[in-house]
């Protein structure tokens, strides 16, 4: 069900990467990569995984191919449906791994950080199921914009921290959410939306959404007997895009596409486009791209998908742009919401603006692809949370 195992500290010729953090957090992050190792090679703790990835969120998830979208774009379009998990997304095949896993651990309180509220929704869901008391960080604004998350979050029992330091948005609650971690190690464990953060968790993550690939290359193969020429998703922090890219890293004739948010793409900084136009720097206890000022100051970021809204990217993407294995390249608002109206109308399928972003790439590059090419695309997630927005975008 998953790709193999890759734990690297360190991702490509610049490091990125790492475990910056302090002192008191590198005990527990040893304790987690040491549990992790254990837990995903004894078949209780990975039976009881896919049991729950089976009845609780739905797994396997379908794919499906794209007739009429095919069709006016002359190349083959598959979807994996992670838009039919179980919570909307493919947040859930990660929080369900890292809960079970903090289970594994004998932690009984999991804190979590979330942005627009997307990942702490899954995290408070999980932990609804699992037992497990859940604590979520998020700034004070983004609790005032994201009023229905805090309703589902506090529907699943679990307690949100408004953090007003700051500009109050996530970036403070992740600061807020470390400081959590170091006071009450012993008990903790911090459950992370992405595929970043310090050593193990770009490599935890990724492998825990590698289930999304994996399944994907095999469904490929059953229905059309082939490997796809081109595959595609969209970055936030980058963990459905690499859970997607790493059955194929090793397939050197697949190309791999990532799609990440230019926003407003008027040369302002209203944009979340890390791997295009960010820096290098140290954030979130990695070494990886950000957005940030001249000072390193992490700088607020801007896209129509508020998942996307991340002002840093795992490490191994940065890595694999340095080496060419994968492309990255920004998709606009506008792009998306096109992209949106195009799968609404010619599939019957709401994605959400975060996948619309992949889709946009994938149709802006189809014609330069062969005319016989396969292109698999990552709906991460459905869009019926983005309704309002679209119709306030298109100006009704
Ligand atoms: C959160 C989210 C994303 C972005 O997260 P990644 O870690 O980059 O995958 C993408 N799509 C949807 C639907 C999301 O909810």
């Amino acid at each position: 069900m998953f790709a193999e195992l890759d734990l690297r500290v360190r991702f490509g010729e610049k490091n990125y990467g790492g475990l910056y953090s302090s002192e008191s957090l590198v005990a527990v992050l040893q304790e987690v990569e040491d549990a992790f190792v254990k837990a995903q090679a004894d078949p209780v703790f990975m039976g009881r995984f896919e049991e729950v990835l089976k009845t609780f969120a739905g797994r396997a998830t379908p794919l499906m191919f794209a007739e009429r979208l095919s069709e006016k774009y002359g190349r083959r379009i598959y979807l994996k449906r992670e838009d039919l998990l179980h919570g909307g997304a493919h947040k859930t095949n990660s929080t369900i791994g890292q809960l079970l896993l903090a289970q594994y651990m004998g932690k009984t309180r999991i804190i979590a950080e979330t942005g627009a509220g997307q990942h702490g929704v899954a995290t408070a869901m999980t932990g609804a199921k699992l037992g497990l008391p859940v604590e979520v960080y998020m700034g004070a604004v983004d609790v005032r914009r994201q009023q229905t998350n805090v309703k589902r979050m506090e529907l699943f029992g679990a307690t949100v921290h408004p953090v007003s330091s700051g500009g109050a948005t996530l970036k403070d609650a992740i600061n807020d959410a470390m400081r959590d971690w170091i006071t009450n190690v012993g008990s903790t464990y911090h459950c992370f939306g992405t595929a970043a953060g310090p050593y193990p968790y770009p490599s935890m993550v990724k492998y825990f959404q590698s289930v999304i690939g994996t399944e994907a290359k095999a469904q490929l193969r059953e229905q059309a007997g082939v490997l796809p020429d081109a595959v595609f998703a969209c970055i936030g922090g980058g963990s459905n895009a690499i859970g997607m890219f790493a059955p194929f890293t090793e397939d050197p004739d697949v190309r791999l596409y990532g799609a990440e948010p230019a926003g407003l793409d008027d040369g302002s900084d209203r944009h979340a486009a890390t791997l295009t136009r960010g820096t290098p720097g140290v954030f979130h206890g990695m070494h990886s791209l950000f957005l940030q000022n001249s000072e390193g100051q992490i700088t607020n970021t801007h896209s129509i998908a508020a998942g996307l809204d991340y002002p840093g990217v795992g490490p191994e993407l940065v890595a694999m742009q340095d080496s060419g294995r994968a492309t990255f390249e920004a998709v606009s608002d506008a792009e998306t919401v096109d992209a949106f109206a195009e799968l609404s109308l010619l599939e019957g399928i709401i994605p959400a603006f975060e996948s619309a972003h992949a889709l946009a790439l994938a149709l802006r590059t189809a014609p330069r692809l062969d005319p016989d090419a396969v292109l698999l695309v990552c709906v991460s997630g459905r869009g019926d949370k983005d309704l309002d927005e679209y119709w306030n975008y298109r100006g009704v």
